[in-house]
């Protein structure tokens, strides 16, 4: 970066020491660089305005044209405060002042015009205006632009006579030092193609629109900059991992995969489940790794793609592994695949940390030795003394609970590292997956297997519990299933252990044996006792499960048709969509009853009347990603991983798709970002990465 640049603040016309010190403190601005990219945060239409007789009854920011025709300071129980009246000639506001009333008496000129601005406060009928600014209607009629930008400011900021006015004059100051000596990032010859306009240009305008389309223009040449070169180093990547990172292909279809797929599946696939598998199939069939994100819909039938792939490795005398997030569906992917490939007479064995040491040895031994095909288990599996003899896939299901350096650890059970298949029901936005996964392919199961009933997801509170039971009795006399289900935000949290267990009282007391069993399963019970009160419900020996979130991925059960979530308001939307997803499995009409109290807020009330409307993951994980931004999407270990300054992953997902195409483009004609014109990107890039990288957070 320029010399220019890193200057620090201090020196800057209209910033001085004190000034330098407090921008430092309140707003992290220390050099002419921080200054220039503190973008304003949005921008006022200053075109319009009112007079007091047509003020809006709002509290909105609005210019007000009138004259001061009375002036006095008030005092009040501490200090005192100045008011204005500021008049059209028919009615009036008041303009306030609570700080630096001299020098505001002074400078302020009675009948004149001025043009106020600032944010409108009412009381019944009367308006006023606190700590307004004012420019002469005559000043205010010459400037040019009527487009204002505001910037984020800090109350010290304020306080210390750090305005808007004054921060835009900093930077008109700021402008006037560099003159247009901001380097270019992206060669000329797309600037071209993507009609983009010259950073200089953009900078500028960002600082000083002329109006709104040239500001529309400047932000979306820097968000373009901004994401391209977040795509550019993960492109960047997967052609490095594509080129040099050896895999281990699976050339051979054998008899593993094809005696399983022509005589053995449970179902026809779906066309979805077709396509997705073929998709593997050519990244297996490859030299080089796979690295791939399955995404699909809870239910989309996503186990049995694993199946096939594992299949796959197998015939190729390689071994498979299947990481699950928590024991119970560990557990039961270990069951029903074992049942599945019975006929095969494949080696499948079951790893998870309650595993006893005497099984343990002999399996870890059949590990070593490669008599064991398939491994499938919990985080255990990534532990140290686990060897495989050669992995050749492993596959990390429900993707979203896992970090990345779990999967990291994946990477390095063998010197080669083993095809990876992650898969994941929590739909991720396009626009988040494009960027957070950039390094991965994505295959997407966009059909749910047919027969599926849509599942009728109901609101109701407290006071229709009754009710409730009814249905509840009702549907267990047709030999249904109910899951309800608690809200357990920490493990350690005693007093949502209390509402689970008054809960699971109260329906003992009120579906009393021997008519009625009950189960229930929770993150403080054993490990066993957890499987053994599952193992009650999946065969039906007992009607209701009583549970915390522990079931809430992957868990099959598909005679049960009723999902109850108690405090639902609680949940975030992926959450209970996961958990409703629980039901709608088997052929009979399902039910999903969020129960919430009286009081939500607003947020709630959104998450609460999306799911009620729609079943759509996408639709839902959309909406989970305007209500909650994309760094809690992703799980709290990976938040803030992609900090923008311009770009927003929520509206921009059409600039990402174009930046896309740009990083397609120029890394298929210069990989390596040799040719000439790619000089400056090649520059920008090695900077970049000097400051804070992206990599470490990813892959
Ligand atoms: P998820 O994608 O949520 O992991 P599963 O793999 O658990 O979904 O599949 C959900 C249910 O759908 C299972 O009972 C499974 O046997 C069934 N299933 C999967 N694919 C099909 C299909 N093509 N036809 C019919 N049933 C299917
Ligand atoms: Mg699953």
């Amino acid at each position: 970066m320029s010399v220019l640049l890193q200057k620090p603040i201090d020196y800057l016309k209209g910033v001085g020491p004190n000034r330098a010190q407090l921008l430092k403190k309140e707003l992290g601005i220390y050099t002419l660089q921080d200054l220039l990219y503190f973008f304003p945060h949005r921008y006022i239409d200053r075109s319009q305005h009112f007079t007091p007789s047509q003020l809006p009854k709002t509290t909105a920011e609005v210019q007000v044209l009138g004259s001061i025709t009375h002036l006095e300071t008030v005092k009040q129980k501490r200090g005192s405060r100045l008011v204005a009246t500021f008049s059209d000639g028919q009615n009036n506001i008041e303009l306030v002042w609570f700080r630096g009333h001299q020098w505001i008496q002074k400078s302020l000129q009675l009948n004149k015009p001025y043009m106020a601005f600032g944010r409108l406060n009412w009381f019944g009928r009367k308006c006023s205006i606190a700590h307004p600014e004012l420019e002469f209607f005559e000043d205010h009629k010459e400037r040019k632009g009527n487009f204002q930008p505001i910037y984020s400011s800090t109350e010290l900021l304020t306080k210390t006579g750090v305005s808007q006015k004054v921060t835009r004059q900093i930077m008109v100051h700021l402008f006037e030092e560099i003159g247009s000596g901001v380097q270019e990032v992206l060669p000329a010859s797309m600037l071209q193609q993507y009609r983009l306009m010259d950073k200089n240009n953009a900078l500028t305008t960002i600082h000083f629109p002329k109006n709104q389309e040239a500001l529309a223009l400047a932000q979306y040449r820097m968000k373009f900059e901004e994401l391209f070169f977040v795509q550019l180093q993960l492109g960047l990547k997967r052609l490095h991992r594509k080129q040099h990172l050896k895999g281990i292909p699976f050339p051979e279809v054998g008899d593993y995969f094809n005696s399983f797929f022509h005589n053995h599946l449970p179902f026809s696939l779906t066309a979805a489940q077709k396509r997705v598998v073929r998709e593997i199939r050519t990244d297996l069939k490859s030299e080089a790794q796979m690295n791939r994100l399955l995404q699909g819909d809870v239910g989309s039938g996503k186990t049995i793609v694993a199946i096939l792939c594992m299949l796959m490795a197998l015939d190729n005398g390689k071994q498979a592994t299947l990481v699950a997030p928590t024991e119970i569906l560990a557990q039961q992917h270990f069951t029903s695949i074992q049942e599945l490939l019975k006929p095969l007479n494949v080696n499948v064995a079951l790893l998870t940390g309650s595993v006893k040491k005497s099984a343990r040895v002999p399996l870890l031994e059949q590990l070593a030795d490669g008599s064991l095909q398939i491994l499938i288990g919990t985080h255990a599996i990534l532990e140290q003394p686990v060897t495989f003899k050669q992995l050749g896939l492993a596959i990390v299901d429900e993707q979203h609970r896992f970090g990345v350096a779990q999967r990291a650890k994946l990477w390095r059970k063998n010197v080669i590292p083993p095809n990876i298949l992650v898969m994941t029901a929590t739909p991720i936005p396009r626009t988040l997956a494009m960027t957070a996964y950039g390094d991965l392919e994505v295959s997407i199961l966009d059909e749910l297997p047919p027969g599926r009933k849509p599942i009728t997801t109901l609101h109701r509170n407290d006071s229709k519990r009754l009710a409730i039971f009814q249905f509840m009795r009702e549907e267990i006399a047709k030999g249904r299933q109910v899951y309800i289900v608690y809200p357990l935000i920490q493990e350690s949290d005693v007093l949502d252990y209390k509402d689970l267990m008054d809960g699971y009282e109260s329906i003992v007391r009120e579906f009393p044996l021997p008519d009625y069993q009950v189960s229930i399963v929770h993150g403080k019970m054993s490990a066993e006792d957890k499987a053994f009160e599952m193992e009650r419900f999946v065969s039906g020996k007992t009607q209701i499960m009583v549970a915390t979130t522990v079931i809430e991925v992957g868990v099959n059960v598909p005679n049960a048709s009723i999902m109850i979530i108690e405090s639902a308001e609680r949940f975030g939307l992926s959450q209970l969509h996961q958990l409703r997803g629980r039901v709608g499995r088997g052929a009979s009409k399902s039910y999903c009853v969020l129960m919430t109290g009286n009081k939500l807020s607003l947020d709630a009330q959104t998450r609460i009347q999306t799911m009620v409307r729609s079943q759509d993951g996408f639709e839902l994980a959309e909406v989970d990603l305007s209500l909650r931004g994309p760094g809690d999407l992703m799980g709290t270990q990976q938040s803030g991983v992609l900090p923008f300054l311009i770009a927003n992953l929520k509206k921009d997902s059409d600039i990402l798709k174009t930046v896309r195409y740009a990083v397609d483009e120029v890394l298929q004609n210069d990989p390596t970002l040799m040719l000439e014109k790619n000089t400056v990107l090649r520059t920008a890039l090695a900077l970049s990465q000097q400051g804070k990288s992206i990599w470490k957070y990813i892959g």
